[in-house]
């Protein structure tokens, strides 16, 4: 909206009155005298009658034909039109028939384990793993609810779970003009529930040989559609022994830009956001297919505001500061800023990171340092999470599969409990900032200095002060020594910090230390009688 020229509401938070109602959003683009609409990358970006929509009020949209879209739309349809095409796909059933008797038969044939989909299904969800026979009929139930219930459509199909798995997608790009091309992969294999965490380019272990050949296939599947704009093909690859041609199987396709598409214009150099315009206004393809560059490694980091510790819950609220660094081969592509609320109407990413370098390693040192300097206070973000992840030895050295974090979530999600030196700097914070308050001016002149004020906690004559807090719903005791030097604070024997960056809230003292947020308050006596001291009104 701050980049626009104009701006028009289109309705409340509530994505069904808004972002998804499509009325609103052509009255909008006509009130607007718009000639496109692009639609980003979820809500209706991949909503056939959308498109059609557009087309039928004369906007262009900026994306496929309805027929591609709808030709896409369906797991189980796109692997049958890919098959035609020759395209390898993950073996399995992928028919009409959906009696559960006749689809146990099937994941009997197609051997255990598999993974029940929902043919409708996105995002992750609508996914079961069945390890054994005696386990399907109940997996298969508890999917079909779940797929009626998310998609409006309760069919399934199912598919061979590839051992070792590593999610490997193509980017392709269309015009009108019968072009297709790819702009190479991007490996996304580092997930969580199904979902992206972490995407990067080139894929480790990728051979230009190998790039050419899946590159083959999936121009080939982007052709079978006659697609137009930016789509990408996902491939389920088998990690087992590295990349190889034979251990590649066609997914599933999606017909819009991508969250991680900023990875592929790292490596690139392009702007995909200008080439889907470009397209949609009739241009051709502004490069060929060996025109397209490869430099060097990006990777990028999707920041939420959720909290690892206690099962990735997301953590809403005010982000009372948001600060990300500024450092070399960095991007960082944000929709909010400090003084915004993450709310509960939409997902609660908070930001892109994507560090670019001229090695894999120097893109992951990269990209770590950046996530651990950045400041997000309020909410609690998984900033320390994916920064033990860009760092962890086994994904450095490319061995790794979409079962990694899963498999070491207790070492990426730190130890839990107190971090005491964080707890130690936001008690300082908060000294300085009682100390401020009580003293008095001496100067109007010179504002006054917190440490002169030391002289206002000696109050019983002792050199020594309990100052009594709460960090991270923990209640302890910071301990302040008077000395030669000022005021020494500690808890349970730790310092401060020295990494530490606290952000002082009226609410709180917010510090944060590599990626992880500490919250300190001073401790109400008061607010310890009715039981409520630390938690700030909120329910957990
Ligand atoms: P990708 O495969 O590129 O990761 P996703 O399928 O996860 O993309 O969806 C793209 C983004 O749009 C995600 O952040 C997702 O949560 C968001 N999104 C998709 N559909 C909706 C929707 N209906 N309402 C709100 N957010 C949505
Ligand atoms: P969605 O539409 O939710 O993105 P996908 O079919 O793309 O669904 O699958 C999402 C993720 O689930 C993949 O990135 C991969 O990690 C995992 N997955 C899907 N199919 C398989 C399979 N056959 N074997 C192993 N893992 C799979
Ligand atoms: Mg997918």
């Amino acid at each position: 909206v701050k980049s626009a020229d104009e701006a028009v509401a289109i309705g409340p938070p509530q994505a069904s009155e808004s972002y998804l109602d499509a009325d609103k959003l052509i009255a909008a683009a006509r009130e607007a005298g718009a000639d496109c609409i692009h639609p980003g990358y979820g809500f209706l970006s991949e909503n056939a009658d959308f498109a059609q929509r557009c087309h039928d009020a004369g906007i262009a949209f900026i994306g496929p034909s309805p027929d591609a879209i709808r030709a896409m739309g369906l797991k189980d349809r796109a692997k049958a039109l890919m098959e035609k095409a020759g395209v390898p796909v993950v073996p399995g059933y992928h028919g009409d028939q959906q009696d559960p008797t006749f689809l146990k038969r099937k994941a009997y044939e197609i051997g255990y384990p598999v993974l029940i989909k929902a043919a409708a299904g996105g995002g992750g969800k609508g996914m079961r793993r069945v390890e054994r026979h005696a386990d399907f009929e109940d997996a298969l139930a508890s999917c079909m609810r779940e797929a009626q219930s998310a998609f409006g459509d309760a069919r399934v199909l199912i598919e061979k779970y590839i051992a070792s798995p590593r999610h490997i997608e193509f980017q392709v790009f269309g015009d009108k003009h019968g072009n297709a091309i790819h702009l190479g992969e991007r490996d996304c294999s580092l997930q969580r529930r199904h979902q992206k965490v972490i995407e990067e380019a080139p894929a480790p272990g990728m051979s230009a040989d190998l790039r050419a050949a899946i590159g083959e296939a999936a121009v080939a599947a982007a052709r079978t559609v006659d697609y137009v704009g930016a789509g990408t093909i996902e491939f389920i690859a088998d990690g087992v022994g590295g990349l190889k041609p034979d251990g590649f199987w066609f997914m599933e396709m999606n017909t819009r830009l991508q969250v991680e598409h900023p990875v592929t214009e790292g490596v690139t150099g392009l702007d995909l956001v200008e080439w889907q315009f470009r397209v949609a206004a009739g241009e051709k393809l502004p490069l060929r297919q060996d025109q397209v560059p490869l430099t060097g490694h990006a990777v990028e980091a999707r920041l939420y505001a959720e909290d690892p510790e206690r099962s990735f819950l997301p953590s809403t609220g005010k982000l009372v500061a948001l600060r990300f660094p500024d450092s070399q081969g960095l991007r960082v592509d944000s929709g909010v800023e400090t003084g915004d609320t993450v709310t509960p109407f939409y997902d609660p990413m908070i930001a892109k990171l994507i560090a670019h370098g001229d090695t894999r390693d120097q893109a992951l040192d990269r990209l770590a340092d950046a996530l651990e300097a950045t400041v997000v206070a309020g909410p609690r973000s998984n900033a320390g999470f994916l920064a033990a992840l860009a760092r962890a030895d086994a994904f450095r050295g490319g061995d790794f599969d979409t079962g990694f974090i899963d498999a070491n979530l207790a070492a990426l999600t730190g130890a839990p409990g107190l971090d005491r030196a964080a707890a130690a700097s936001g008690a300082r914070e908060l000294l300085q900032r009682e100390a401020a308050r009580i003293a008095p001016a001496r100067d109007p002149e010179t504002p006054p200095s917190p440490w002169d004020a030391g002289d206002g906690f000696q109050l019983s004559g002792a050199r020594r002060l309990a100052l009594p807090i709460v960090a991270d719903g923990e209640s302890v005791v910071a301990e302040v020594a008077y000395g030669a030097n000022g005021a020494m604070v500690s808890v349970e024997g730790e310092g401060p910090a020295a990494d530490a960056v606290a952000v002082a809230a009226p609410d709180a003292v917010y510090v944060l230390r590599r990626g992880r947020q500490t919250k300190v308050t001073l401790r109400d006596l008061a607010l310890d009688q009715v039981g409520d001291a630390g938690q700030g009104g909120l329910v957990r």
